[in-house]
């Protein structure tokens, strides 16, 4: 069996806890808050990926449009000639086509290498030394590490239990802040109303990361529109099934998003990922059908874990979170573990209850739900 301790679990974040040992003289070398920092650690890659059912990193079980796979080899050609010059530093395709899908000229679009890059960009674009960075807790633990590179102060807000955000001042008077919604790691969406009412409450710039609003069943783009200081991320890492090719975006008024030109590397997207971009976002069917399989096998193993007595919350993303009956995530991380099924069992002591499940394929929910019955 497992004991709890960092090595065991590989796919837990507990392993944040572990302070590298740096010898003082290289410490004095470094900034004292990158010297102090822990880094994120992310969900844990299996080397022998193909052995596993991987839910664990939220990641698509299906494979992006064929459509993506034909413009990558296009763009690479018999030679690879393209690929010996640099590619559109604008990304200007790609605004375009995002621009037309979601409705919005391409100047209120930056495109990113992952949503993580623009998130990045964000902080380093509004927070300065000690300045405040706000999100809720638990959420994305992701721009906490991003704040501690800055120097920024980090203040987390916690959820009561009708998931509202807990002493959010009447008016936020820092630099940013992040909302996840649909949240991580529990698949609940903030409504559309209060997400308004927080966006007239801060002072800061707003970033509403929905990095799984392909999934739900509403967003807020159109609050872009109507407050200046609000932002939304998107990733292709979930929905569009691109991970590998590392895609994200931010839509905000274009005075911002000309800020955002100004800090982010020139070439910050590579040729294959520009063509994949495209390609993705000009096959709606296929993206929607992809989605539309996820949404249905969600709905099916909510309905059928609350049948064996799991406390599942209503998911509006493409994972739930689950609680077997005896409240022990450990336990039930640690059977799925030895069954060749990698799950996310989270460090905080106040998710100890639970797990966080990707929605695979309908054939690898069935074989989760068959394991965890057995496992009881
Ligand atoms: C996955 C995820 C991201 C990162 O997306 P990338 O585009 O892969 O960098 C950002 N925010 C949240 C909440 C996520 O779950």
């Amino acid at each position: 069996m497992f004991a709890l301790s960092d090595d065991a679990i590989p796919d837990s974040d507990l392993n944040r806890s572990r302070k590298r040992g740096i010898p003082q003289n290289i410490m004095n070398l470094l900034r004292p808050n990158i010297a102090s920092m822990n880094g994120y650690v992310p969900g844990y890659q299996p080397p022998d990926i193909a052995a596993w059912i991987k839910l664990n990193t939220n990641e698509n079980p299906y494979p992006p449009s064929p459509k993506v796979v034909e413009a990558i080899l296009a763009e690479i050609g018999s030679d690879g000639a393209s690929l010996r010059t640099y590619p559109s530093a604008s990304s200007q395709k790609l605004r375009e086509a995002a621009g037309e899908l979601y409705g919005f000229d391409p100047s209120w679009i930056i495109m990113a290498n992952g949503s993580d890059e623009v998130l990045n960009n964000l902080i380093r674009a509004c927070a300065g030394e000690g300045q405040d960075v706000g999100y809720v807790h638990p959420s994305y633990s992701y721009y906490s590490t991003l704040a501690e590179i800055q120097g920024a102060a980090v203040c987390t807000y916690g959820l009561s239990d009708s998931f509202k955000i807990e002493a959010f001042p009447e008016y936020y008077h820092g630099k940013i802040f992040f909302l996840t919604t649909p949240n991580s790691p529990l698949g609940f969406a903030f409504p559309l109303e209060y997400i308004e009412e927080l966006a007239r409450n801060c002072g800061g710039l707003l970033v509403i990361d929905e990095a799984y609003a392909d999934f739900a069943d509403h967003n807020a783009l159109q609050l872009v529109k109507k407050y200046e200081n609000v932002v939304v991320t998107r990733t292709f890492s979930k929905s569009y099934a691109l991970a590998g090719m590392r895609l994200g975006l931010a839509i905000a008024r274009p005075e911002i998003i000309a800020a955002l030109d100004k800090i982010r590397d020139h070439y910050n997207l590579d040729r294959l990922a520009q063509a994949a971009c495209v390609a993705a976002l000009k096959d709606q069917s296929y993206f929607q059908e992809s989605c539309r399989r996820i949404i249905e096998t969600r709905e099916w193993f909510t309905r059928e874990l609350t049948a064996i007595g799991y406390g599942v919350i209503p998911s509006q993303a493409n994972f739930v979170f689950a609680s077997p009956p005896d409240r022990n995530g450990l336990r039930v991380y640690n059977g799925l573990y030895e069954r060749k099924i990698l799950v996310r069992l989270l460090s905080d002591p106040l998710l100890a209850h639970g797990l966080r499940i990707s929605i695979g394929t309908r054939e690898e929910m069935e074989t989760t739900l068959a394991t965890l019955k057995e496992i009881g």
